[in-house]
């Protein structure tokens, strides 16, 4: 290789590398500005329950509007935000932004709709993590079990103690916990009794074949009635088509999303999506109400 290419392979490589590099701190150094010129959005994708078709909540997905490069999805800067320190102020901007969204959300009488946020390891495990929640809970006085956290099967490469001592105190403050993208990490089963989860969102690479491939089907179908027999929740995320809801729903899954029902969607189109819906709260207060 080094013969064919020689002096100008090398030359090239190393401005490659330099190139990367260079646009890596590019984009540090907007994302830091990003961060303080509020370029940053939550867009928000309904989560179903599935035998009542209503909706039992949301879930927060952040968005970057880069002023030359447009609407950016997270893929594209969470790595960088998670390499630099930013991610501790990016998710603090996220959770914000979800707490003051679910107050104005309650303030125009909804009332019931959880916000589930995605936290990343590092910003888990961030010293104030806890106590800032708390702190922010309060604030925008919000009922605790209202909020929650969607972590991954990552933050149990973290020791043990460490992690028992997060998880104590996020259930003493009463939020959720969701464990996302669950099939495709780190994979000891021994923490789902361990730790106090609520709930189980099966990864969407498992949705895309259930309908051809019978290894992802009987994968789906054991996750959910492993889950169930653990007394959590299930949701199937990713979920695009009628066949894999009906699929879900012969399995007894109880929550879905995915583009078959929503995309994430931004903050103006809610309000029209919570009146045209059957929102799940309401249907168990006033299961006699006819829908609008
Ligand atoms: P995730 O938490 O697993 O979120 C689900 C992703 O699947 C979202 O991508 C969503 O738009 C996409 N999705 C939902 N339904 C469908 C579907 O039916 N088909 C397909 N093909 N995709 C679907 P998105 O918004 O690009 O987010 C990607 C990931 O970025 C998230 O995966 C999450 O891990 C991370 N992320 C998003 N927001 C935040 C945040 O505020 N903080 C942190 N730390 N991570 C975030
Ligand atoms: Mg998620
Ligand atoms: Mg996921
Ligand atoms: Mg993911």
């Amino acid at each position: 290789f080094a013969k064919e290419s020689g002096r100008n392979g090398v030359q090239f490589f190393r401005q490659e590398i330099g190139q990367r590099v260079q646009n890596r701190l590019t984009m540090e150094t907007e994302l830091r500005q990003a961060l303080q010129e509020d370029q940053l959005e939550l867009h928000y994708q309904p989560i179903w329950q599935l035998t009542e078709k209503c909706i039992v909540g949301l879930e927060a997905l952040v968005r970057w509007r880069h002023p030359q490069k447009g609407l950016l999805p997270p893929d594209r800067f969470i790595p960088i935000a998670e390499e630099s320190n930013l991610i501790q102020a990016l998710g603090q901007w996220v959770l914000n932004a979800a707490c003051r969204d679910m107050r104005s959300w309650r303030n125009q009488g909804f009332e019931s709709l959880p916000v589930s946020v995605n936290i990343s390891a590092r910003q888990l495990f961030h010293d104030d993590f806890t106590s800032s929640l708390a702190r922010l809970l309060k604030e925008y006085a919000l009922p605790p079990e209202q909020l929650e956290l969607e972590v991954t099967e990552t933050i149990f490469l973290q020791k043990d103690t460490t992690v028992e001592k997060v998880m104590n105190h996020l259930k003493n403050i009463g939020v959720g916990l969701v464990l996302d993208d669950f099939g495709t990490g780190y994979s000891s089963l021994s923490y789902l009794n361990r730790f106090h989860i609520d709930k189980l969102k099966i990864d969407r690479s498992f949705m895309a074949h259930i309908c051809q491939k019978e290894q992802d089907a009987i994968l789906t179908a054991t996750i959910i009635r492993m889950a169930q027999s653990l007394g959590m929740q299930v949701v199937a995320e990713g979920v695009e088509t009628a066949g894999q809801e009906l699929f879900l729903m012969e399995q007894g899954c109880d929550l879905a999303q995915g583009y078959f029902y929503y995309k994430p969607q931004p903050i103006e189109s809610l309000r029209d999506i919570f009146v045209q819906n059957k929102l799940c709260s309401r249907a168990l207060e006033d299961p006699e109400q006819p829908m609008p």
